[in-house]
């Protein structure tokens, strides 16, 4: 009987967070659509917040949600509100391997299309690929193929696709030697990526990635590192 409690309490011990964060960390209210997600520390994360450092902001949707961030490609990806023309960062460094950049900013109280969302994307050398995504007209300030540097500002925030307000959504996609080949046909593939679960080197420590606002009114202040 003895070894059964000594199990659970261990376990608990190990995979609690920092004392601080500890009333977050342990609400079982937060990351239950994420659950078996792994997220792993921050200080071992290998991108930062994609903003610059000193500037905070607030997440206005994060991972696992019913809203538009539900599952597979979406269900890792961060909505961040901010003003147009706010100034984006890469998360890693890498290639930049698309860019959209022709859409203008919707009006307020419009909805645009899916596919009319300026967007800059960035390889990483494991193969994942960041997408940032909703930029402003002409906010992409690299080219396909340019190499970026972490930290680099890339892009500008804007208003284009399908968006109800100014922000920044951004995801991170699986290597496309991860992804599922999902075309039943022989001799055919079809790949289905997922995003991944991110944490970020330069912010303060959480377990379930980013909180939105309802947690975490406050936001996230991206800090030197
Ligand atoms: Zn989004």
């Amino acid at each position: 009987m003895k070894k059964l409690l000594f199990i659970p309490i261990l376990l608990l011990v190990l995979f609690s967070c920092s004392p601080d964060e500890e009333t977050i960390c342990t609400d079982s209210e937060l990351g239950v659509n994420c659950q078996g997600a792994d997220y792993i520390q921050n200080s071992d994360s290998p991108y930062v917040l994609p903003w610059e450092i000193g500037k905070t902001f607030s997440i206005g949707q994060g991972n696992c949600t019913e809203g538009s961030h539900p599952f597979g490609q979406l269900q890792f990806a961060y909505d961040i509100n901010m003003p147009i023309g706010t100034k984006i960062v890469a998360m890693r460094s890498g290639i930049v391997v698309k860019v959209i950049e022709s859409y203008e900013d919707l009006e307020s109280g419009t909805v645009g299309l899916l596919d009319e969302a300026n967007l800059i994307n960035v390889k990483h050398d494991d193969g994942t690929e960041a997408q940032y995504v909703h930029l402003t007209l002409n906010g992409a300030l690299k080219n396909e193929g340019d190499s970026v540097v972490q930290g680099e500002v890339i892009a500008l925030s804007g208003n284009t696709g399908k968006t109800t307000g100014p922000h920044l959504h951004f995801q991170v996609i699986q290597a496309l030697t991860e992804c599922e080949d999902t075309d039943p046909r022989e001799n055919y593939t079809w790949y289905s990526c997922n995003s991944i679960p991110l944490t970020f080197k330069n912010t303060s420590e959480h377990c379930l990635g980013l909180l939105d606002s309802n947690f975490k009114p406050n936001g996230y202040t991206a800090e030197p590192y």
